[in-house]
């Protein structure tokens, strides 16, 4: 039997209806509403695309959504001051500076200085050490967006052997983390590791964070298994080029027992999970 397909695209449209009706029961009680601020610095074409997509979406659930576009040749002193007064601003309820970030500032800088209960992209060094302590955190939205999507095929996922591979900072490890949390038993493979596709076929649940088209085939999957194919790579197809995940789809379909697509899987629930982030954060600071 062909696997299930998880249809991210829904998921999220689901999860931003929700949210929706949340911020609307807030703004009913006479409250402001939440507020996203994003800076962008520079105009690197796919970072204007994801900026773009995300006001649209921060709006279009009621929410706020301030953006700061930068040039190029922004200092790394003046990002600073524009985060200090957003870290001030009480209408700010989540920061988000856009990555990569040019040269000359240095990123790690620039989000340890987001005052942590705004840090709604989850990569402030507080964040990420409640996240493995099992604190209250921000959860990167990507792994938060993947979670929520392997609960819709399966609710309970303890004692299940979950593979991860990829061990980045804004995918692997916290993706790991919460595969931990919610009681699997976690291996993290990366490219140093030894017969990668024995490791996998271990998996009750894969998922995939390499950023290499269809690198894991048929071979990579125990039948059954939930597959989580957070991969995004531009390939070359006729005149044109196409989106494809980490995962031969095609070939992986017949053995698992769900897998996401690519596009239209773990995509869309990324900025699904940053206004999620968003409106919690405001809850939280509204109480
Ligand atoms: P990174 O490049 O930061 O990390 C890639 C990881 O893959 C590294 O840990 C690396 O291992 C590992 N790796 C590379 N080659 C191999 C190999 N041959 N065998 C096993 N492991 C390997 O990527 P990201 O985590 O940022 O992103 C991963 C993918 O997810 C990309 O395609 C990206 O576009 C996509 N992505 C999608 C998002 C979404 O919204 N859906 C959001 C973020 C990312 P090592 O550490 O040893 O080098």
């Amino acid at each position: 039997m062909p696997a299930t397909l998880i249809d991210g695209k829904a998921v999220a449209a689901e999860l931003r209806a929700a949210l929706g009706l949340r911020v609307a029961a807030h703004i009913a009680k006479g409250k402001r509403a939440p507020g996203l601020a994003v800076v962008l610095v520079g105009d690197d074409p796919a970072s204007q695309v994801y900026v773009g997509s995300k006001a649209k979406q921060t709006r279009e659930i009621g929410m706020v959504s301030i953006e700061h576009r930068l040039p190029g040749k922004t200092s790394q002193q003046a990002l600073l001051a524009l985060i200090a007064s957003l870290n001030a601003d009480p209408a700010i309820d989540g920061i988000l500076v856009q990555l990569p970030l040019p040269s000359q500032i240095d990123a790690e800088a620039v989000i340890e200085a987001i005052d942590p209960a705004k840090d709604v992209d989850g990569f402030h060094p507080i964040s990420v050490g409640r996240l493995s302590s099992g604190g209250k955190a921000f959860v990167p939205c990507t792994p938060r967006g993947s979670m929520h999507l392997i609960h819709t095929v399966r609710r309970d996922l303890s004692g299940l052997h979950a593979v991860v591979v990829g061990r980045s900072n804004i995918v692997g490890k916290p993706m790991a983390q919460l595969l931990l949390a919610a009681n699997c038993t976690v291996t993290i493979a990366h490219s140093r590791t030894r017969d990668l596709a024995a490791m996998c076929r271990q998996a009750d649940i894969l998922v995939a964070a390499v950023g290499r088209p269809r690198m894991l085939g048929a071979e990579h999957v125990k039948p059954g298994a939930i597959v989580i194919d957070v991969g995004i790579n531009r390939i070359p197809s006729g005149e044109k080029s196409k989106l494809v995940g980490d995962v031969d789809f095609d070939a992986v379909m017949p053995i698992a027992g769900a897998i996401t697509p690519v596009p239209g899987g773990v995509g869309p629930m990324t900025i699904a999970c940053l206004l999620e982030n968003t409106l919690e954060s405001y809850e939280r600071r509204m109480g």
